[in-house]
């Protein structure tokens, strides 16, 4: 069988071969691959009828739902560029998305029409907007929508370059940019893998995906994608609940998922979370952010499966890296790594001028693959830094070694303690092994006499007690003495975006009001 290389070759392909299949399943509703094909059809269709033109941008707010794969496959046909839209944001930042976008038509849920219709700002290329849900209840507005604008479908003939996606992300500086993403992104990683004679995925025709990673973040779509592409079911869930998460892991017996960690910490931590509960699973990936060892052993005592890590960024069309489940089962100091490059990918570190650092030292993370943006929308400048010859400038500090590919932490949120570089993930994970410890994240404050000095916030596990007199000790064992923080907090959470990331600014405001950080 030929590869596949674009969305539309995917939803035809397995409409024909397995159309009464499960393709999406969400709260209780579903779409066959037989529907989604002929569903994203009729939004393909309408889309052209409304006037959408190749290359248009279509927004979508709204919760994980199987609409939310019709519009996808049906931009796709229609050669418009889908722009998802995190619900958790503002009002202002959604205006700065539709803005930016030049959006010409939204798909948005009921429950967010409000926060859409709060702005004032003139968005002269939005003239549709489609509410989902409705009359008729969920999905009714959407399938009115397609009834009234029914035509002749036009077919503009898809080709792996053309761009599909736009995800916004905000990156290492700025405001969210938008990074626009052609099929081929989706298509890469399985191409690679399967010339280099590989397959870490190794999907089975039976296997029931649960999607965790919303699919606004690239983690999450691409996923979903990989699973669509694969023809199996795929679960979707509104919005992630653990407690929710673990009772479809057991009712529909899930087999594979894939995971940010800390997804992975909330569904181990739920009281019902047993080896029985996951005896389904065969597989979990994950990636996004660094795994501590702790959560690692928790996951392998209580799912008992395969595990396999990713790294990457929306600017790297996902995943370029992986440690496979083989390199699980090896341990030890593997389980630091993020991973090997795919065959395909290269990855070069260098240092701040530019040149290339020797093995196991740390510098900037460079990504070269055949997934990587086609650019960020409407900022060439942007582009031109972040995507320099072909090389994605990850953002990430990291270093190589025996070609294993190490993320030490974002180069933004290092902490310069003395003259000292400190990365915090190395913190969080040193404290996050501590028993007494559920949750951490260490900042950088501003201090008169280094400069800056380490801030941890920590979140401690039920019925446990601990001073950050002992936090301090206990850490000496693991960590040097100038990466042990001098400030601390206990919280009941940790802040963090939807794909997990802890949201280190929010907690850096109140220390650096109005004064500028110098970023490391
Ligand atoms: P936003 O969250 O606003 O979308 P972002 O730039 O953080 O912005 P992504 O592109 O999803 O969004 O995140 C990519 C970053 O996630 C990487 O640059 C890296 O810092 C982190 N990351 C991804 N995978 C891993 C991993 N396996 N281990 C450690 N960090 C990871």
């Amino acid at each position: 069988r030929q590869p596949l290389k674009t969305l539309v070759e995917t939803a035809r392909r397995n409409a024909a071969r397995f159309p009464e299949k499960k393709a999406v399943v969400c709260d209780g509703r579903s779409l066959t691959y037989g529907q989604l094909d002929t569903e994203s059809d009729r939004t393909a269709c309408a889309l052209g009828v409304a006037g959408l033109d190749k290359g248009a941008r279509v927004a979508y707010l709204g919760k994980e739902s199987e609409s939310y794969y019709d519009v996808l496959f049906g931009c796709a046909k229609a050669g418009a560029v889908l722009v998802p839209i995190n619900w958790r944001l503002t009002s202002a930042e959604i205006e700065h998305i539709l803005s930016d976008s030049t959006a010409q038509l939204i798909f948005v849920e009921q429950e967010f029409l409000a926060t859409v219709e709060q702005i004032t700002a003139p968005l002269p290329a939005l003239s549709h907007t489609v509410v989902l849900d409705g009359p008729g209840g969920p999905g009714g507005g959407f399938q009115s929508w397609k009834a009234r604008n029914e035509g002749v479908l036009e077919t503009p003939v898809a080709d792996s370059g053309d761009p599909v996606v736009q995800i916004y992300t905000s990156g290492t500086t700025g405001l969210p940019k938008g990074v626009v993403l052609a099929h081929r992104s989706f298509f890469a990683v399985p191409d690679m893998l399967e010339r280099g004679g590989l397959d870490w995925i190794d999907w089975r025709k039976d296997d029931k995906s649960l999607i965790g990673v919303p699919g606004f973040h690239i983690g999450g779509l691409w996923w979903a994608v990989q699973g669509l592409n694969a023809g199996v079911t795929n679960i979707a869930v509104s919005t992630f609940v653990s407690g929710e998460a673990l009772r479809l892991i057991r009712d529909m017996g899930i087999t594979t998922t894939c995971m940010v960690p800390a997804m992975l910490h909330m569904l181990t931590s739920e009281p019902s979370a047993s080896p029985e509960a996951f005896h389904t699973l065969r597989k979990v990936v994950y990636g996004g952010s660094p795994i501590s060892e702790s959560l690692l052993e928790r996951c392998h005592t209580l799912m008992n499966c395969d595990f396999a890590q990713i790294y990457g960024l929306t600017e790297t069309g996902n995943t370029a890296v992986c440690l496979p489940p083989e390199a699980h089962s090896i341990g030890g100091s593997l389980l630091k790594a993020a991973g090997r490059p795919y065959p395909g990918v290269d990855i070069v570190v260098l240092d701040e001028r530019g040149a290339e650092v020797k093995t196991g030292t740390v510098g900037e993370i460079c990504v070269r693959t055949p997934a990587r943006m086609v650019e960020y929308w409407g900022l060439p400048n942007a582009t031109a830094e972040t995507l320099r010859n072909g090389w994605v400038h990850t953002g990430d500090a990291g270093y190589m070694d025996d070609g294993y590919v190490y993320i030490c932490d974002r180069l933004k949120d290092v902490v310069i303690v003395a003259g000292e570089n400190v990365y915090p993930a190395e913190v969080e994970k040193a404290l996050e092994q501590l028993p007494a410890v559920a949750e951490a994240a260490v900042i950088g404050i501003p201090d008169e006499r280094w400069g800056e000095r380490l801030h941890a916030v920590v979140v401690l596990r039920d019925g446990e007690t601990a001073t950050r007199r002992e936090l301090a000790l206990d850490l000496r064992g693991s960590l040097a003495t100038f990466k042990i923080p001098s400030s601390w907090e206990f919280a009941d959470h940790v802040p963090r975006n939807p794909s997990g990331k802890i949201l280190r600014r929010r907690l850096r405001e109140r220390f650096w009001s109005g004064r500028e950080r110098k970023v490391g």
